[in-house]
């Protein structure tokens, strides 16, 4: 059914029942009426009661008193009574699982499972952020069929055929480690290329390739030599490109030094944990260095996104032995090829090799770093943004944005602030033309309907009641109808992957 050929003649004051959603592409993008709700705009202190939003062909078209009345024809009215209005949250920092990963994989147990054609394993990923209320997500790179299928679904999800948060896709540009070896091993650099750069001209070459693939931003990576990223961050400005990476290894004869990076930097730093290879400090934290660190950073004019909850995860996952649980409710959000990557041997992080790095004792005493540096980073007023590198293993995607905002709150950021990192600041990053990320008439309609109020405490974005995405209203319940429509597939696939397993069993004692 479509909203649009209805015309209930809705004044404010009445109540309607809209029809039933049918389904993804089904959705309008039409009008919505939320009625006396608490608008959280997040630009400002402000805190607006009793308004009534009116949301028109995804966009805030007005925001007015709830007494007053409002022009709302066929608009499916939402209530908001007792309930808050603030920005859909985005995760400024993830790495999406995609059909085009399965397609690319090497694991036998996964390459070549039978997908179907409807796209149910990357639809299941998308309403998983969308029952978080995280309405935009920046993926900092995958394989290349990954990054394909992210560019075709951000495609399907702008123009409403297919439902999710508005994808930004990054395109990795990195060189072979063997470029920025801080102890060489004698064998040759392999000869650069645009795929894997050692030089300033196969740098520019990648960037370009990625403006003619349609990417959003760059992700510089960390072995590029001095000059090649010196070239990929210049050639990204020159093209109007955001970057947002790891910073360049130190040390080496070809490498970038630390005032070289923060003379020449990304727009953003992808974690503080980067940071700390930067702050010539050992396992003691040194507050000095720390204060100088953070100072250098700000002067810089870099953001940064500093994934404290991945820093968490993995510091867990070693002290542990085990991948943290997801939290209640949010299990069956991860897929089963997703479940099979965190499973060892696949989880690296529970690998003896991983426990055998050099430093790997220090882990815990880096945690503490990130979170004394990213609330140094805070105190100087360098915009921080909330990324979680979802889907690492233990952490879900849209779950992992909420326990991100409670890192950020707990290193001293106030309910208001945690906010606008998980909205205004990644819009600032990713988006600057498409408005300001704010609740306010004019701004897109990328909100979350919260049933408690956030301000008060920040676990209540935990209580989600519906969000909007791109202009379509999708209630909590009609998301969890969603997801649970796709556990048959899902459960389809466990069976194909156990099948391999067993087959592959069968092999080995034969
Ligand atoms: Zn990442």
């Amino acid at each position: 059914m479509n909203f649009r050929s209805l015309t209930l003649g809705l004044a404010l004051g009445s109540t309607a029942l809209a029809p039933a959603w049918a389904g993804p592409g089904d959705a309008p993008a039409g009008r919505y009426l939320v009625r006396d709700v608490t608008v959280v705009p997040v630009d400002t202190d402000e805190v607006l009661a009793h308004r009534n939003v009116l949301i028109e062909d995804g966009r805030i078209v007005r925001i007015a008193p709830a007494g007053q009345r409002l022009r709302a024809d066929a608009a499916q009215v939402v209530d908001g009574r007792g309930k808050y209005l603030v920005p859909g949250f985005v995760d400024a920092h993830v790495h999406i699982a995609t059909e085009g990963a399965i397609r690319d994989s090497k694991d036998p147990a996964i390459n070549g499972l039978d997908l179907g054609d409807g796209h149910d394993y990357d639809r299941q990923a998308m309403l998983a952020f969308l029952k978080a209320g995280v309405t935009g997500a920046a993926n900092l790179g995958g394989s290349a069929g990954s990054d394909d299928d992210l560019l075709r679904l951000r495609g399907e999800i702008d123009a409403g055929r297919e439902i999710g948060p508005k994808l930004y896709v990054g395109k990795r540009i990195n060189g072979p480690r063997a470029a920025v070896a801080v102890r060489p091993d004698g064998k040759p650099v392999p000869a650069s290329r645009p795929e894997a750069p050692t030089t300033a001209a196969d740098g520019i070459a990648a960037v370009r390739r990625a403006r003619e693939r349609g990417y959003d931003f760059i992700k510089p990576y960390q072995f590029l030599n001095r000059q090649t990223y010196l070239a990929v961050v210049e050639e990204a400005r020159r093209q109007g490109f955001v970057t947002t990476g790891h910073l360049p290894e130190l040390g080496c004869a070809s490498c970038a030094d630390r005032a070289f990076a923060f003379a020449h930097p990304m727009t953003n730093i992808a974690h503080s944990e980067e940071l700390a290879r930067f702050a010539r400090i050992g396992s003691d934290l040194a507050p000095a260095e720390i204060e100088a660190l953070a100072q250098a950073v700000a002067d810089s004019g870099a953001s940064v996104t500093p994934t404290l909850v991945t820093l968490r995860t993995i510091v867990a996952m070693y002290v542990q032995r085990e991948v943290p649980a997801v939290p209640d409710g949010w299990q069956d959000t991860v897929d089963p090829v997703t479940r099979l990557d965190w499973t060892p041997p696949a989880n690296r992080y529970l690998s003896q090799a991983f426990r055998d790095q050099e430093g790997a004792d220090r882990f815990s005493a880096g945690y503490d770093f990130a979170r004394v540096l990213t609330r140094a980073l805070w105190k100087r007023g360098v915009p921080l943004t909330v990324g979680t590198d979802a889907a690492l293993p233990g952490l879900a995607f849209g779950v992992s944005v909420r326990q991100e905002m409670i890192e950020l709150r707990e290193i001293g950021l106030s309910p208001l602030e945690v906010l606008r990192a998980a909205s205004l600041n990644a819009h600032r990053l990713f988006d600057p033309q498409a408005g300001s990320g704010a609740v306010r008439e004019g701004e897109r309609a990328n909100l979350v309907l919260l049933d408690a109020d956030p301000l008060a405490d920040i676990h209540n974005v935990g209580k989600v009641a519906g969000v909007f995405a791109q202009g379509r209203w999708l209630s909590i319940a009609q998301i969890d109808r969603q997801l649970a429509q796709g556990e048959a597939f899902e459960r389809g696939l466990q069976r194909q992957i156990e099948r391999r397993k067993a087959d592959a069993a069968k092999q080995v004692a034969q």
